[in-house]
């Protein structure tokens, strides 16, 4: 499993007979992706929440993306500290990877390496995004279930929306409950949370929930909105609709790198440079000669 993700993060050749091999095992394993701002407890709460899978007897993969450090062949993280409870675990798989490299980023390779653990068997995936920024909403689109983690005074309401977290949550989750102003901050996620379009009928509602996950309190009342929003989402149909909308995505990025590394050999060849010296010649346009290339790319 190791050597296979890491022809994912390489890119390699191999990953399209390695993916026709592995498609009739896909599709399996319910992916989690957990997400907030860095130092609010995520590898933490994703150590508990293996913990609380396993003594279900679940087998799980554990993706730790870090989508701010480029490639350096291979994991660069380290294995997390919190997750050492587990690492001895053969029913368990951690990994960490980075992911913003010359292939394009999270969007590319992390769904290559979701469908491994998924093929291997793994019930459960937790994808844990490590670093900042963009990837905090990003990792949404990649799991079935996204829960966001915010902690007393970091994660208030406004700053929430600002982000753009309040529309990707499924669950939320106020770790840190052992701090001051806990009850304020579940209190003003309700609140934006009503405030937007998720009172309807039949819609999920996403629970606010509290964790002291340093003292694995808590973790049960995530484990049962996380069973339920799996239960929701396969009787709605939205799981189905999730995964469709992923491959679609999958296949547009797997596409659009195929064209870029075409776009790349023509570049180096003469063709593109020849349609550049007439379009500063005047004899041609930057618009007929993008066409040009496009039919001369597929
Ligand atoms: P991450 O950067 O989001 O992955 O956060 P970590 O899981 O590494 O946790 C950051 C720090 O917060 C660590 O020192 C943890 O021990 C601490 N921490 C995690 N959960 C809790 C909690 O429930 N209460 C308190 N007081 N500290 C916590």
């Amino acid at each position: 499993m190791a050597r296979l993700i890491s022809l994912v993060e390489d890119g390699s050749p191999a990953l399209r007979e390695v993916m026709a091999a592995l498609a009739p095992y896909s599709g399996r394993a319910h992916i989690i992706g957990i997400t907030g701002s860095p130092g609010v407890g995520k590898s933490t709460s994703t150590s508990a929440v293996v913990g609380a899978l396993r003594s279900r007897g679940q087998r799980v993969g554990v993706l730790a993306v870090d989508p701010s450090s480029p490639f350096s062949g291979g994991a660069l993280l380290g294995d997390r500290v919190r997750m050492q409870d587990h690492v001895l675990d053969p029913e368990v798989y951690i990994r960490s990877m980075a992911s913003r490299g010359h292939l394009g980023g999270l969007s590319w390779t992390t769904p290559q390496a979701l469908r491994v653990l998924d093929a291997a068997g793994c019930d459960v995936i937790l994808v844990e995004t490590v670093g900042v920024g963009q990837s905090e909403v990003e990792v949404a689109g990649l799991a079935d279930t996204t829960i966001v983690l915010l902690a007393p005074g970091m994660g208030d309401g406004i700053q929430a929306a600002k982000a753009g977290i309040l529309e990707i949550g499924d669950v939320f989750v106020v770790n840190k409950a052992d701090r001051d102003g806990a009850d304020a901050t579940v209190r003003d996620i309700r609140h934006m949370i009503s405030l937007g379009d998720r009172s309807e009928p039949g819609l999920w509602r996403p629970p606010v929930l509290k964790t002291v996950a340093a003292r694995e309190e808590g973790i049960g009342e995530v484990m049962e909105s996380i069973d339920k929003h799996y239960a929701w989402m396969e009787s709605s149909g939205v799981l189905r609709e999730r995964r469709v909308r992923r491959a679609g995505d999958e296949i547009e990025s797997i596409a659009l790198q195929a064209l870029r590394s075409r776009m790349g050999d023509l570049r180096h060849g003469r063709g593109v440079d020849e349609l550049a010296e007439s379009v500063v010649d005047g004899t041609s346009d930057p618009y007929a000669a993008a066409e040009q290339v496009l039919d001369a790319l597929t």
